[in-house]
């Protein structure tokens, strides 16, 4: 028995003259949380719909569990491939009451257990007699998710579930899915263009770019090691300093940072720089300046420009006051190598 619960392999899907997915290799392991992430028109919800057997791929296969359901002459209709579907409007049946939501689409036998252990797993017992209106908006899509899971898909597919939701509801609604996903062992691949949540909900993030794939990896491969400059760019908030390599390393406009480097001696760099890796000091001799600050609560986020014109940002605890137009020395205290581009 593999442990793929879904594999898909050179996926191509064009609506007229647009490229939505194009050669996509992909892979789901059983239990594990695969976020699609990517900036609108990407091609996530294609590629989405590809795997519910709601579109039908131009070229390529796909694979859930050891079933083949889409390429090489298969078509597999969407009720026919284990798979529970979550979407942002929740799409509850408004005049069934949450019981009967949770109930649709299972064998009528075992519906009450299912629709009692769906209660369960999502923390909604007692409220089985409520109407979907009833609810609170994060209990609706709770309620959306008991029903997914209620036929006991093999694999649950999640687009931006929770954009209907405000910001407070969402980071709580966010974390109790994730909580019975991971306490259940589900499968599960997830679309949003938020990279908080894709850091937050993913065992493994999958970035797109214009219907390919940019790369795959763990949270923090993503974060601390993009193997692209979309990469950098789309995982949080990088700003990019002029480097060269030399023979002491990886020399930067704000001076040497230690690290490996496999680029040859004279490469130019762009260089991605976050604000938690920038250490500002207040210099008169200095030509790089505070041009303002961001208060965020717990901390300040001072945007600072370079000698060169190049912004960087630069995060400092709150009881760090630096008045604008102040000089300061900006200086690369990652503590971890720092993604750079060769230009
Ligand atoms: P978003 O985050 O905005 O939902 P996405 O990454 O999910 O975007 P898709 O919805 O997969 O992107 O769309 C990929 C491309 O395919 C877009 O250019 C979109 O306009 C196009 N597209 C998607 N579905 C259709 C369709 N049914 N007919 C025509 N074009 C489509």
């Amino acid at each position: 028995m593999s442990d793929v619960a879904v594999e898909c392999r050179g996926l191509t899907k064009s609506f007229d003259v647009v490229s939505a997915v194009r050669n996509l290799d992909l892979a789901v392991e059983q239990g594990e949380i695969l976020v699609l992430l990517g900036p609108s028109g990407c091609g996530k919800t294609t590629t989405l719909r590809l795997i519910a057997g709601l579109e039908v791929p131009d070229a390529g296969s796909i694979r859930i569990g050891n079933q083949p359901v889409a390429g090489e002459g298969v078509f597999v209709a969407t009720e026919k491939r284990r798979i529970g579907m979550v979407f942002q409007d929740y799409a509850l049946f408004p005049h069934l009451s949450v019981s009967q939501n949770i109930a649709f689409g299972v064998p009528q036998r075992a519906s009450e257990t299912r629709v009692q252990d769906g209660l369960r797993v999502v923390g909604l017992c007692g409220v089985g007699g409520r109407m979907p209106h009833e609810l609170s908006g994060g209990q609706q899509q709770r309620v959306a998710l008991a029903r997914a899971l209620a036929p006991h898909p093999a694999v649950l597919l999640l687009d931006e579930p929770f954009s209907n939701l405000d910001a407070g509801l969402r980071l709580q609604v966010r974390s109790e899915i994730r909580d019975i996903l991971k306490a259940n062992r589900l499968t599960a691949i997830f679309v949003t263009h938020d990279q908080d949540e894709a850091l937050f909900m993913g065992d493994r993030i999958a970035v797109f770019n214009a219907g390919s794939l940019e790369q795959v990896g763990t949270p923090e491969e993503l974060f601390f090691a993009p193997a692209s400059r979309f990469v950098a760019e789309f995982m949080g908030q990088a700003d990019f300093i002029r480097g060269e390599i030399t023979e002491h390393g990886l020399q930067t406009e704000i001076g040497p940072v230690l690290q490996p480097v496999t680029l040859a001696v004279g490469q130019r760099v762009e260089v991605a720089i976050r604000a938690d890796d920038v250490s500002l000091v207040a210099d008169p001799q200095s030509k790089a300046k505070v041009l303002g600050r961001s208060f965020r609560g717990a901390v300040n986020v001072y945007r600072v420009r370079l000698p060169s014109g190049r912004i960087v940002h630069s995060l400092q605890p709150h009881t760090l006051k630096l008045a604008d137009g102040l000089l300061v020395r900006v200086q690369a205290e990652p503590g971890h190598p720092l993604a750079h581009f060769a230009i």
